[in-house]
């Protein structure tokens, strides 16, 4: 008699119609049961809501918050300490059981100075990874007062919103990355010039943001939709991270180290590092920059990024979880071929970086430039193995984009 057939014990289905059948002690789960099983944990943890993501919250302390930003982000050393301090801050106070005592945990907002390109978005971005809250990026420069052409501050909160699938709980324990800062800062120390559409007006409604407060919000946005209902999001947990260049900064800074240096003697120049002047600054900068002193105190961690020497962008090339090279890596092994690159050829791709100004962001718009073709011809040739030296990536940039990238430049 031929042996009986093994079927899943929880739908039935014979061996044979599943693609996968799993024995436990005395019974087998197939594929078709796991995906479903897994569907209703999935459903059920969203369900349970806050404990689920205190539990997960307080599981990360600032070291850990800082080794999985190392696992994504070169370098920025102080301002991965930094962050993963306020980060943890931020998250402590919002699970804080109520108390009687006076003592209230103030927010801990962000704001990260330093050069487009050197990862302050992709810092933002990393934390909310790890949290796994809602995400929502915005420019400053959008935003306008309310009854001037361009994006009412409210329209922050309609990104993150939809950034958190309408789950107004998620979205209130989100991240608001306010990229481009810089941008509304007042372009005149004299206040009488207001009323300057995108500078102070601005500011002065990003306060109450910032702050903690009940806004309503119009969950599509924008005033194209007029009749829609609103939705009543509070800011008070939302953690905003806000960062800009601040172009010119580095001027306000040593203007005031050198005036220290002549008032205490204190700070002498052979102590200041004129390569990182950013390292440097302190709140009255940002002030002196433009910003006003309200939003200044309501954004009090403040952060410098580091400029990316050859040897950052080297390891930015390589190093991090998805690093530019391994997502290469991925997508010409789905094609079957084994891609290799030359320390050479890295290094020559970091020289052009560097040469064009594009800085991190320019890695891959070079990568792409010398793959393209490789791209291209592989898939379906036949050809198993990509190894790129520097004379092929120099012969590839030389034929495409060389005019393109130095006009960019
Ligand atoms: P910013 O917001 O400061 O202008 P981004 O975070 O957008 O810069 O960075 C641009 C790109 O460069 C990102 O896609 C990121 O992959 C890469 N990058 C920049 N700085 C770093 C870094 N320190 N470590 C790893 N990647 C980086």
């Amino acid at each position: 008699m031929a042996k009986e057939e093994l079927e899943c014990s929880f739908c039935g289905r014979k061996k044979s119609e599943t693609n996968l059948l799993i024995a436990g002690l005395d019974a087998h789960i197939c594929d078709r049961c796991i995906e479903q099983a897994y569907g209703i944990v999935v459903e059920e943890s969203k369900q349970s809501g806050n404990s689920e993501l205190s539990a997960e919250l307080m599981l990360r302390k600032p070291k850990e918050i800082k080794a999985f930003l190392d696992e994504y982000i070169i370098g920025q050393e102080y301002t991965k300490r930094v962050m993963s301090v306020a980060v943890y801050n931020h998250y402590k106070r919002l699970l804080q059981p109520p108390s009687d005592d006076d003592i209230e945990i103030q927010k801990s907002n962000i704001i990260m100075v330093g050069q487009t390109g050197t990862g302050k978005t992709l810092m933002a971005k990393t934390v909310a990874r790890m949290l796994n809250v809602p995400l929502a990026i915005v420019d400053a420069t959008v935003l306008t007062e309310a009854g001037y052409v361009g994006e009412d501050v409210e329209s922050i909160l309609t990104r993150l919103l939809q950034a958190a699938d309408y789950n107004l709980e998620k979205a209130q324990r989100g991240i608001v990355f306010i990229d481009e800062i810089d941008k509304i800062a007042r372009k005149s120390d004299n206040p009488s010039i207001t009323r300057d559409v995108s500078g102070e007006g601005v500011q002065q409604a990003l306060l109450k943001l910032l702050e903690g407060t009940v806004v309503n919000v119009p969950p599509k946005g924008g005033r194209k939709h007029p009749d829609q209902k609103f939705i009543e999001v509070n800011t008070e947990h939302i953690l905003f991270i806000a960062g800009g260049a601040f172009d010119g900064i580095e001027r306000v800074i040593s203007k005031r180290l050198n005036m220290q240096a002549i008032g205490y003697s204190s700070i002498k120049d052979d102590n200041v590092d004129g390569d990182n002047i950013l390292q440097y600054i302190i709140p009255k900068d940002l002030k002196d920059f433009g910003l006003i002193p309200e939003i200044i105190g309501r954004l009090p961690v403040l952060t410098h990024m580091d400029p990316l020497d050859a040897n950052t962008l080297r390891a930015i090339l390589t190093e991090p979880k998805n690093a530019i090279i391994k997502q290469y890596k991925k997508l010409f092994a789905m094609d079957d071929v084994e891609f290799t690159i030359t320390e050479g050829a890295l290094n020559y791709i970091v020289d052009k970086a560097i040469e064009y100004k594009l800085g991190a962001r320019g890695l891959r718009s070079l990568c792409e430039e010398i793959l393209t073709e490789a791209m291209f011809d592989l898939p379906g040739s036949g050809e198993t193995k990509l190894n790129v030296t520097k004379s092929y990536a120099e012969d590839r940039l030389s034929k495409s984009t060389l005019k393109k990238l130095k006009a960019v430049s």
